[in-house]
This record gives C-alpha cells, sequence and structure tokens, in this order.
C-alpha cells in the first residue's frame, strides 16, 4: 500500500462510472490513477476525484497506474468556482504543471506551492495576474533555470543600474557589455522586483508592485525554457 498526497490536475470519464485521474503527487511526480466506481453518488472516492481535488490517498500500484483504495479529501479549492478569474487562472496553473510536471521525478516544493496558490486564488479576489507571474517565476526557478539577476553574465560587475535582461542567456548584461546580450531593457527597479519576488512568499507578494511589461518578461522566459507558449487556458484569459 502506497500513501501520498495528490492534485488532480485532469480527469477523464472511463467506463460507466470509473474516471482516470492525471495528478500531480508530492513524492512520486505527475501520476496516473484509475478511481473505480467514483462517479456513483455515494463512492467514498467522490470528492478526491474532482479537478482540483487535493487530497491524501492509499493506492496500489498496477502495471504503469495506481489504483486509488481510499482517499481523504484535504482540499477542494472549492471557491475556485465561484470567481471566474480565481477559475480561469487555477485552471491555468493545472495545465502548466501538467506539461511541466514528469512522471518519477519529483520536487516537493513545487507541489507545495502548487497547493499554495491554488489556496490564494480560492480565498482572494485580486492579484491574480500577479500571483500567477510569482509562480511561474518560482516554478522556473524550481526547473533549474533561476535567472541570474546579481551580476552581468559577460564582465561580472554586480548589477545596480537599469540594465538588458537576455531570456536566452538566463540574465542580465550591463551598459558596458549590452552589445553581447541583445535583451530587453529593465530598469533596477524591475530586476529589484524579480529578486523580491523569489525571496518572498506567494502570500507576501500582494505588497509587490509588478507591472505589465515584468509580467509578460517572466511569462516570455518560462515559456522558453520549457519550450511551450500555446496553452488553451491563456486564451481564455485573454477573452
Ligand atoms: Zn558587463
Amino acid at each position: 500500500m502506497i500513501v501520498d498526497e495528490i492534485l488532480v490536475l485532469k480527469e477523464i470519464k472511463y467506463k460507466e462510472n470509473d474516471k482516470i485521474l492525471h495528478a500531480l503527487s508530492k513524492t512520486r511526480g505527475k501520476i496516473q490513477l484509475l478511481s473505480k466506481g467514483c462517479k456513483k453518488n455515494n463512492s467514498h472516492l467522490i470528492n478526491a476525484s474532482q479537478l482540483f481535488a487535493y487530497s491524501k490517498c492509499s493506492m496500489v500500484k498496477s502495471k504503469d497506474m495506481y489504483i486509488i483504495t481510499s482517499a481523504e479529501l484535504i482540499d477542494s479549492f472549492y471557491n475556485l468556482k465561484n470567481n471566474i478569474d480565481a477559475f480561469f487562472y487555477g485552471n491555468y496553473i493545472l495545465e502548466l504543471i501538467n506539461y511541466v510536471a514528469q512522471e518519477n521525478e519529483c520536487d516537493y516544493r513545487i507541489f507545495d506551492m502548487t497547493v499554495a496558490v491554488l489556496s490564494w486564488f480560492s480565498v482572494t479576489t485580486k492579484d491574480f495576474e500577479k500571483l500567477t507571474a510569482a509562480y511561474e517565476l518560482k516554478l522556473i526557478s524550481m526547473l533549474g533555470y533561476k535567472p541570474n539577476l546579481k551580476r552581468c553574465l559577460s564582465c561580472g560587475k554586480e548589477i545596480k543600474s537599469d540594465s538588458e535582461f537576455s531570456i536566452k542567456e538566463g540574465g542580465l548584461f550591463c551598459h558596458k557589455c549590452v552589445n553581447y546580450g541583445r535583451g530587453i531593457n529593465v530598469s533596477y527597479g524591475e530586476i529589484l522586483t524579480m529578486e523580491r519576488i523569489l525571496k518572498s512568499k506567494l502570500e507576501n507578494i500582494g505588497s509587490v508592485e509588478v507591472n505589465t511589461k515584468l509580467l509578460q518578461l517572466i511569462r516570455n522566459f518560462l515559456f522558453y525554457y520549457i519550450g511551450k507558449n500555446d496553452f488553451t487556458t491563456l486564451k481564455l484569459l485573454k477573452i
């Protein structure tokens, strides 16, 4: 018997009463689970087998899938469904992590952060863009592509003023070295904001000012390194 915490990223109808769930697990990376009979009204698995459900599951392994034997719901982030912004941004987070997460490759920090951002979305009525950007920047850093914001990538001088941010090189170039790293002009304030996001917990992001340019820069940075930019849920957010 295996026990793990899981977050449901996708549900697929299977047979009459079952579902196959794609989930992020805390210690096993992305997994697929068979939830037997969960579509019956009296099923003890009904709540844990919904999109966004965060639960503690007991399961057994069968070939390349897990079969849920029991589940204890920790949070369903119910309020996500009452706020259209929260719902769309929440769906984007699921789509993003579903793409990024790999089987048998786990990082509990990514799991905890994903649960934390959904938890914030379900209690707040604002800051969705900012929280999402913070999630994106922290995520790409946890995946090993943390941008170098301290020193010029070319001469090594400490960055203390406006610079050039190169997505491709993953960091900054000072004014003297600007020809080596063609990128996007960023003010020193914007650089400090990115540092602050990386150091702050999600619950403290509300006090950080993040402008539209920075939101876009962070997203472009993430998309460049994960190699995907056509998330279905983002198209819905642009309407
Ligand atoms: Zn330099």
